[in-house]
C-alpha cells in the first residue's frame, strides 16, 4: 500500500467557537444550530460560510466557517476513511488467500483420511478372515479333542 500521505490543510484560525470540530459544524458551542450564509464583504465576496444565530468573523466566541474549508476537511476525514478501508480490504484478501491456504490443506488432509478409511477397511476385511480361520481352527481342535474323547 503507497502511503504518500495526503498533506493536512490547516485551516489556520482554531480554538473558535464550534470549529474544534472537523468538516460541516452541526451546532456551535453555544448550542444554536450552524446556519449557511453568503459573505458579502468586499475582502470575500460571495464565499459561503457556517455560522450561527450570534456569529460572526469578528465574534470569536460563536461558530464561524468558510465552507471551503469545512469541505476541504470533509474529503480529508472520506479520504482517511477510504484508506482504512483500503488497509480493511487488503487484510481481508490476506484472510480470504490463507482461507484458500487452509482448504488446500483440508483437502490433502481429506484424501489422506479417505486413504486410512480404506486401509482400514481392508484391515478389517483381513481381520474378520483370520476371525473365520481362528474359528475353523477351534472348530477342528474341538472335534479332535472329541474324537480323542470318543474314540481313545
Ligand atoms: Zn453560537
Amino acid at each position: 500500500m503507497s502511503s504518500s500521505g495526503s498533506s493536512g490543510i490547516s485551516s489556520g484560525c482554531r480554538g473558535r467557537g464550534g470549529e474544534s470540530e472537523k468538516g460541516i459544524p452541526r451546532k456551535c458551542r453555544c448550542g444554536a444550530n450552524s446556519m449557511i450564509q453568503t459573505s458579502n464583504t468586499l475582502k470575500n465576496p460571495g464565499r459561503i460560510f457556517y455560522c450561527c444565530l450570534f456569529g460572526s468573523h469578528e465574534e470569536a466566541r460563536h461558530l464561524f466557517k468558510w465552507s471551503d474549508i469545512s469541505m476541504v476537511e470533509e474529503i480529508e476525514e472520506v479520504e482517511n476513511v477510504v484508506e482504512k478501508i483500503q488497509v480493511d480490504v487488503g487484510s481481508l484478501e490476506k484472510g480470504l488467500h490463507d482461507i484458500d491456504v487452509i482448504k488446500a490443506i483440508t483437502q490433502v488432509c481429506e484424501k489422506e483420511i479417505a486413504e486410512l478409511k480404506a486401509m482400514v477397511f481392508c484391515y478389517e476385511k483381513e481381520i474378520e478372515a483370520l476371525r473365520c480361520f481362528k474359528n475353523m481352527v477351534m472348530c477342528g481342535l474341538f472335534m479332535g479333542i472329541g474324537y480323542y474323547f470318543i474314540f481313545a
